[in-house]
């Protein structure tokens, strides 16, 4: 099997599983208990929240752990609007292009009254600061733009966009889900106020996360209940998983440029061989990239039933993000950079690690233009298009 669905999920590291597992079994203790059991649990949290913190140049008070990114993204998001809401700012400033975790928390926060501005993104999947500093207002209460893009992988330029909003006194949050353990993260150098982390796409457990909340920005909890993380979010915390995400965010920060320079030369020749396919195009900035994301719309072909095959021949890949697939709208994203929903249904997300091989590049290689000619070949519309009866649209 080729997993090249790193976006979506990522397999978890042997540090990861071995520093999780004592917490599975000897190490069960509930961590606001008092006895030593119950103590060594807390102190491997405060470890893990040191740990994390130093990642991102955090001090450990401002770690709130939570079940993964979604949380954290609804917990920062909503924190800001109370906020705000408390001093009459009730203006929201984002992009098209975020993930739901983002979006579907920006609706509901609208349908209270709040008013929300999703910033276009352009063809590059970006936004300039100058975008930002011309939509803060009075009103702003917050701006919450994401550093790395899950589906088409551009990076933004959040140091910049940070800058803007301390400079105007708006609270900054940025969604690095994609990023954190790939990017460099550092809130105090990039002008962060929040910032949303999951475990499971740096080889960490799935249903662990971290939100950073900047010193003096009091959260408000999504999640009712004791008081653990010091009150600001309820229910006894997932030790094994919060350890393994400490361990796992270690080693990828530890690995991080050597990790960049060997994915983005696999990522380089995968782009530049479908770059052949004719008739596609690369999605995304070409420069400003995540080191592992290739993402291409291939005309006249559906993105689903180019994924069976891939998975035919043992190849994981997605189109659009994993929570939409499976739905028959085209993304969100794609449509966002431009492309027209005939073409967005004909995407394929391919995100790459560092133990992916250049072996398994030269298989890609083969295989999707192989599947591609063979869609497009039983395809009544692609036969229209080479007759000259319909028009391309790459
Ligand atoms: C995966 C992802 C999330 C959601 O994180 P979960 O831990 O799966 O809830 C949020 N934002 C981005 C950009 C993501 O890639």
């Amino acid at each position: 099997m080729i997993y090249a669905d790193n976006a979506a999920t990522t397999k978890m590291s042997r540090t990861a599983i071995d520093t999780m597992l004592p917490y599975l079994e000897d190490g069960y203790g509930n961590p606001s208990s008092l006895y030593a059991l119950g103590q060594r649990s807390a102190e491997a949290l405060q470890s893990a929240r040191e740990r994390i913190a130093a990642c991102i140049g955090a001090s450990p008070k401002e770690i709130t752990f939570t079940s993964g990114g979604s949380e954290a993204d609804n917990q920062a998001i909503i924190s800001a609007a109370r906020i705000g809401a408390r001093k009459g700012k009730k203006h929201i400033i984002s992009t098209t292009f975020e993930h739901h975790a983002v979006l579907h928390t920006l609706d509901k926060l609208a349908n209270e009254g709040f008013e929300v501005e999703l910033l276009p993104v352009g063809e590059l999947g970006t936004v300039t600061p100058q975008q930002v500093e011309e939509a803060i207002r009075e009103d702003t209460c917050l701006v919450t733009i994401m550093y790395a893009n899950n589906e088409i992988g551009s990076i933004l330029p959040i140091s910049e966009i940070g800058a803007v909003c301390r400079k105007r006194g708006v609270l900054f949050h940025t969604d690095a889900v994609q990023a954190a353990g790939h990017l460099p993260i550092d809130v105090e150098a990039q002008n962060i106020d929040l910032l949303s982390l999951s475990a499971h796409k740096f080889h960490g457990p799935k249903g662990s996360g971290a939100l950073y909340a900047r010193r003096g920005v009091p959260l408000t909890n999504v999640i009712e209940g004791g008081a653990q993380e010091r009150g600001k979010r309820a229910g006894t915390e997932n030790v094994p998983g919060i350890v393994s995400m400490a361990a796992a965010l270690e080693e990828s920060c530890a690995h991080m440029e050597e990790n960049a320079v060997k994915v983005s030369a696999l990522r380089d020749r995968l782009i530049a061989g479908l770059a052949r396919i004719p008739h596609s195009a690369l999605n995304g900035d070409p420069v400003h990239r995540l080191p592992g994301n290739v993402n291409f719309c291939f005309e006249g072909i559906e993105g689903e039933s180019l994924l069976l095959l891939l998975d035919d021949k043992g190849i994981c890949a997605s189109s659009g993000s994993a929570c939409t697939s499976g739905s028959l709208d085209p993304s969100h994203v794609l449509l966002a950079i431009g492309r027209p929903h005939e073409v967005a249904h004909g995407s394929l997300r391919l995100s790459l690690c560092e133990t992916n091989t250049d072996t398994e590049i030269d298989v890609i290689l083969k295989a999707v233009p192989e599947i591609v000619n063979y869609l497009r070949n039983m395809s009544p519309l692609w036969k229209d298009k080479i007759s000259g009866k319909k028009a391309f649209v790459l």
